[in-house]
């Protein structure tokens, strides 16, 4: 399985600029490297064996809000969805 992982998450990268899906951040803009992390939007240990990720599965996003997703998600046992609407709501600010 994390095999195919890879593979999606491969083709995700290279079919996507490197742009945080929370704060926008063009990684290549800004640091002059193509640089993105993936993450999962919903908890591995939820899906059963035979499910299939798809590049619908995974956000793309820069290391600062990837992390602060993991914070929330231990600290306040939110859904990325809930968290990317907190997290944008602040970078409005
Ligand atoms: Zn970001
Ligand atoms: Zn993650």
């Amino acid at each position: 399985m994390a095999e195919r992982n890879q593979g999606v998450v491969k083709a995700l990268k290279a079919n996507s600029a490197s742009v945080c899906d929370i704060c926008d951040l063009n990684f290549s803009e800004r640091y002059g490297v193509e640089y993105i992390e993936a993450h999962h939007k919903v908890p591995i240990s939820t899906y059963s064996s035979a499910y299939i990720l798809s590049q619908d599965d995974f956000a793309l996003l820069c290391p600062n809000c990837h992390r602060a997703v993991h914070i929330y998600m231990k600290k306040d046992g939110l859904e990325y969805l809930e968290i990317k609407k907190k997290l944008r709501y602040q970078c409005a600010l």
